[in-house]
């Protein structure tokens, strides 16, 4: 039986040791996870099957918690901060923000109010206003005016926002419609089941040849609705699509919007902060006429998952959607109305000081380090097309302005998912597909905090090699 006065916390020395021991972990991990098969090979309940049935009585050795690393979690380990990491879209890591995030988990903040934590709102709202200007977006998203920026979980989380704020300031009596592309992220049909619009309420855009949003069979969508006795309520435009990366035409759309009193949300997910570099920030050509935007440091700017920034033109929209003020929480500064308290800004009323890393990441780097690595992952994916190009075999099937590829081999369907499964399976790269009028379409991703140029020549050596044109390693 445990003694009822004894303490059994971890001891700030043993916090201090063990600590340092993790540190020291995942700096060894960065250093060999090149070494390591990227993708996990255990079949469905490996991990399970190493866990013992029933959580321990009494608490445990540290030694033997930690052996367990090892032994379970890596094997179970899909190794996203590996260099040879090219699928989906990154979820990159840097020091600085596992830094900022560990220090976020030690104040253990939850910073609904203001007042439950002064500095984890105004770090975030500076950090927000400072990125407008980084990424050049428009004025109206600053907090100075009537707009403003937080940090929300997730992209998914941010148009589900968007989309309430939108329902509600339509509300006339008619049933709210929601419009994107065929190409557009599920998020968005998600946000709309949510919002209570239902998948019934949300309308599928078709695309141009460059798989972007054509605003033309748009305008006759909302105009169908709108003799239907429906509102058109929301458009969300994409800048960078899953799929393909492709850039709906912003100011054909937000014209569109104008015409229909919609509300415009702009998804940048990962594009985003490709804007960061002056060559790039044409796609926000169009975005001062929308109401809100979104991209996600967690993808392409070296930034812990979760961290989705958001702003919005109008903040009084979100927050007549998402604010309720009950006795528990009422305090001073939330009633003189000097300041921000982000709970009305997004779903759950909790949130953590996400801010902290995203400002560490920024300091570290600065503007002109987050863009040379910016510039460097597009460089390298415009070789990568380049040299795909330059063999018959091969062709590149979607525009490719930065730094995704949709590329495939000419032998068909079966073929190109033969290569990317061996490629997969030999483990020094890791590529995803998708399909492209319906044909299987390999994706290279470049944006990994590790990868080289050395890497994206390796994932292209062992494509040729995995296509029978080179000898396949051993
Ligand atoms: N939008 C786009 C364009 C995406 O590519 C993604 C994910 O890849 C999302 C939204 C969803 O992102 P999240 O996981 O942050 O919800």
């Amino acid at each position: 039986m445990t003694d009822p006065d004894m303490s059994l916390h971890m001891t700030r020395d043993e916090f201090r040791k063990r600590g340092h021991e993790i540190v020291d972990w995942i700096a060894d991990y960065w250093d060999r996870v090149e070494t390591l098969p990227v993708r996990s090979a255990v079949e469905p309940g490996d991990i399970r099957a190493m866990l013992p049935d029933r959580a321990p009585a009494e608490g445990e050795d540290w030694d033997a918690i930690i052996k367990d690393i090892e032994t379970i979690v890596m094997p179970g380990i899909t190794h996203w901060q590996s260099p040879g990491w090219f699928g989906y879209f990154p979820a990159n890591v840097s020091g600085p923000s596992v830094l900022g995030e560990l220090l976020s988990s030690g104040l253990g903040v939850q910073g609904m109010l203001w007042s439950t934590s002064p500095a984890c709102t105004e770090i975030e709202t500076h950090v927000m206003d400072w990125l407008v200007e980084m990424l050049g977006l428009p004025d109206r998203f600053l907090s100075s005016g009537q707009g403003g920026g937080v940090i929300q979980d997730t992209a998914s989380s941010a148009v589900l926002c968007a989309l309430l704020a939108a329902r509600d300031r339509s509300e006339d009596g008619r049933a709210a419609v929601a419009y994107a592309s065929t190409q557009t992220h599920s998020s968005v049909e998600k946000a709309a089941r949510i919002a209570g619009l239902g998948s019934d309420g949300m309308r599928a855009i078709a695309v141009d040849a460059a798989y972007a949003m054509d605003p033309a069979a748009l305008r006759a969508a909302m105009a169908t609705d709108r003799d239907a006795g429906l509102a058109p309520a929301f458009v969300c435009a994409t800048l960078g699509t899953t799929s393909s990366h492709a850039f709906d035409p912003l100011p054909a759309i937000a014209e569109v919007c104008v015409e229909f009193g919609a509300w415009l949300h702009v998804d940048a997910a990962h594009a985003g902060t490709a804007a960061l570099c002056n060559e790039f920030r044409g796609m926000n050509v169009g975005l001062e006429h929308a109401d809100s935007y979104c991209f996600n440091p967690h993808k392409w700017m070296f930034t812990n998952f979760d961290c989705d920034c958001f702003w919005v033109a109008d903040r009084r929209a979100l927050l007549r959607s998402l604010s309720i003020l009950p006795e528990y929480l009422r305090n001073a500064p939330t009633d003189s109305g000097a300041v921000i308290d982000y709970r009305d800004w997004h779903v759950p009323l909790g949130r953590r000081f996400r801010a902290l890393k995203l400002w560490f990441v920024i300091r570290h780097y600065g503007v002109a380090g987050l863009k040379h690595h910016v510039r460097q992952h597009v460089a390298w994916a415009q070789e990568f097309a380049g040299w795909v190009e330059a063999v018959e075999d091969w062709e590149v099937v979607a525009p490719a302005p930065l730094n995704l590829v949709c590329f495939r081999h000419r032998g068909g369907d079966e073929v190109n998912e033969r290569i990317m499964n061996t490629v997969n399976d030999e483990g020094r790269v890791f590529l995803t597909h998708t399909k492209l009028d319906g044909r299987f379409t390999l994706r290279l991703s470049v944006g990994q905090t590790h990868t080289e140029r050395r890497h994206v020549e390796l994932a292209w050596e062992r494509l040729q090699a995995a296509a029978g044109q080179l000898p396949v390693a051993s």
